[in-house]
């Protein structure tokens, strides 16, 4: 996760990794050029203990016993993912650890050990660590996990948050980006785009204020992932192919389609959006289509399966306590991933996707 908001990736790679060498930076090689070229080199030869390794949501490692080993990491750097004005202290705790259970329940796993690794400002008050704790052990009750180690260093001019989880799921349960196949339905968790606009509300001083939009504000600084279900889907095999949307469905999807060798198609009036999503977009004349697409940070849940599956699916949806999936999509034969709106049917990569959705 280099930048996780597609609408700040850039402005990240700029402040970040701007090293120029000739003409060419790893700002113009993006994340997903910086990561090929990483696995690329050979730092990462094939080994008998990793079943999976770069390239999912996490690695899937051997282990004794019935159970794989699932292990991921991600950052969370000041200026890039969070400001003060974003997350309290208390929120950052939260989101550090539930960012990481995202990526477990993105495997059908189950989350259980967290090391947590702190790059602190010298001047940064005592109050901070206090409240930083107190969300980050709220989300580790909800969850089971249990804090194990970390790393504690100076930071001259950013607070930086590294957590990395630990998670076991039954070997045959383990579900990866690449099983989908064509004819398969594509479902999402929960509802999309909402910490999208909760990062529009904290972000603007604007009108109107975060306090008329405490769901979509909660959605931003405290997502829950539906663990719960995603580990219901692997154990019952609904599940093909898995992801956690944290860039937005339009990439994430496209992840699971590239590693599967398929495309897709959306309905656009399927996409889940929350009715307060929705008057907010109004109010300030933005696309809750492009929010729900394009904006990231959801930590739902995005999945294909069977047809025949949907009657099962409904019925988990019916007893789960955490979230309930809806069917947007399949997966098709052709290559690219594609919308159909009242406006037609677009492509959601190309250039004119954009102009496309108002
Ligand atoms: P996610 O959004 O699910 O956290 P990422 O897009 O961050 O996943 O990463 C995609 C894959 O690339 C993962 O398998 C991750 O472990 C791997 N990866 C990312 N950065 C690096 C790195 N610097 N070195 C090795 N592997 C990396
Ligand atoms: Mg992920």
């Amino acid at each position: 996760m280099l930048g996780n908001r597609s609408n700040t990736i850039g402005r990240g790679r700029k402040s970040i990794l701007r090293h120029d060498k000739g003409n060419h930076t790893l700002n113009d090689m993006g994340e997903a050029g910086i990561i090929q070229q990483i696995q690329g080199q050979g730092t990462t030869g094939p080994a008998s203990h990793v079943t999976k390794g770069i390239g999912d949501d996490c690695a899937v490692l051997e282990a004794d016993g019935a159970s794989a080993l699932l292990v991921t990491t991600d950052t969370l750097i000041e200026g890039i993912h969070f400001t003060n004005q974003t997350l309290s202290p208390e929120a950052l705790g939260w989101k550090s650890l539930a960012v990481n259970v995202s990526d477990i329940a993105a495997m059908g796993g189950t989350p259980r050990t967290a090391f947590l690794s702190l790059g602190l400002k010298p001047e940064t008050e005592a109050a901070f660590l206090d409240a930083f704790l107190v969300g980050f052990r709220a989300f580790s009750e909800k969850t089971g996990v249990v804090l194990a180690g970390g790393d504690t260093v100076e930071s001259p001019s950013c607070t930086v948050v590294t957590v990395t989880l630990l998670g076991d799921c039954p070997r045959e349960c383990v579900v990866y980006r690449s099983g989908a196949e064509v004819g398969d339905h594509i479902w999402v968790t929960g509802r999309l785009g909402d910490a999208a606009g909760g990062l529009f509300l904290l972000s603007n001083k604007a009108r109107p204020t975060p306090v008329e939009y405490p769901s979509l504000i909660l959605a931003h600084q405290k997502p829950m992932p539906p663990f719960e279900l995603g580990k219901a889907l692997g154990a019952g095999g609904l599940a093909h192919a898995m992801i956690d949307v944290s860039d937005g469905v339009a990439k994430d999807l496209g992840h699971i389609c590239e590693q599967s060798g398929v495309g897709a198609l959306l309905q656009g009036a399927s996409l889940p959006m929350s009715d307060p999503l929705k008057r907010l977009a109004d109010q300030v004349a933005q696309s809750p289509l492009r929010w729900a697409l394009q904006g990231g940070e959801d930590y739902e849940l995005l999945f294909t399966a069977s047809p025949v599956e949907e009657p099962r699916i409904r019925s988990l949806n019916a007893k789960a306590s955490d979230r309930r999936a809806t069917r947007i999509g399949k997966i098709i034969e052709d290559s690219g991933i594609w919308l159909d709106a009242p406006g037609g049917r677009s492509r959601l990569e190309s250039p004119g996707f954009l102009h496309f959705i108002k």
